[in-house]
Order: C-alpha cells, then sequence, then structure tokens
C-alpha cells in the first residue's frame, strides 16, 4: 500500500471534517482509483491564501514517507463551498516543481 499525504484548503477546514477524503483513501476511490487503497501519512492545510505553506508542508510529508502528494478537492474543485482556489494553478507548479521526482502529484481526491 502506498503512502500519501493531503494538502487541503484552510478556508474550508471548518465547515468540512474531510471524511470523504479518508473514505476515498481507504477505499481506492475518486482519485486513488488509479493508485489502490492509501495509508494516509499526512492531512494537513495550505496555510492559508495565497497557500504559501503548500510546498514546505509537501516537502514534510515526503520527508514522512509519502510517496503521493495530493491536492484535496476543496482546493483544485471548490468543495464543499463552491469555490475553488483561485491560486490553485500557481499552487500546484509549485509543488509538483518541489517534488522534484520524489512523490507523484495528484490534485484531486473525489
Ligand atoms: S490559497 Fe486556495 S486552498 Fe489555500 S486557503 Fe486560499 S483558497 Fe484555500
Amino acid at each position: 500500500m502506498k503512502k500519501a499525504g493531503i494538502i487541503r484548503c484552510l478556508q474550508t477546514e471548518d465547515m468540512c471534517s474531510g471524511t470523504t477524503d479518508f473514505v476515498c483513501a481507504r477505499d481506492g476511490k475518486g482519485a486513488f482509483a488509479e493508485t489502490g487503497p492509501v495509508e494516509v501519512v499526512g492531512f494537513v492545510t495550505c496555510g492559508g491564501c495565497p497557500g504559501k505553506r503548500a510546498v514546505p508542508r509537501a516537502r514534510m510529508m515526503i520527508e514522512r514517507g509519502a510517496e503521493i502528494v495530493v491536492l484535496s478537492s476543496c482546493m483544485s474543485k471548490g468543495n464543499p463551498i463552491q469555490y475553488p482556489c483561485p491560486h490553485f494553478q500557481a499552487i500546484r507548479e509549485a509543488v509538483e516543481k518541489a517534488l522534484a521526482g520524489k512523490a507523484v502529484l495528484i490534485d484531486w481526491t473525489h
């Protein structure tokens, strides 16, 4: 079973427990259909707008064993408050560059 670290939107943290992310990770559903069930080794936020903590937190989770870094659907799709992150592309590009081949990037969860 691969290990994954999930980064989520700070703005949705107080109204979403992230339960569906954990269910999808456990069951290999949604974005995890391509990886199979994964062990979640970290579940952190971007740190707040404009998401500058996403890169150091992605690195931190890799140091703690993450082979996959996931940007949750609250960021890419705006689940569940219909507010996609306006900084998503910049965050995605910065995180992907920081991974430097040490982990795979997935940019949604469900
Ligand atoms: S930068 Fe994007 S993901 Fe992070 S808190 Fe702001 S809107 Fe949410």
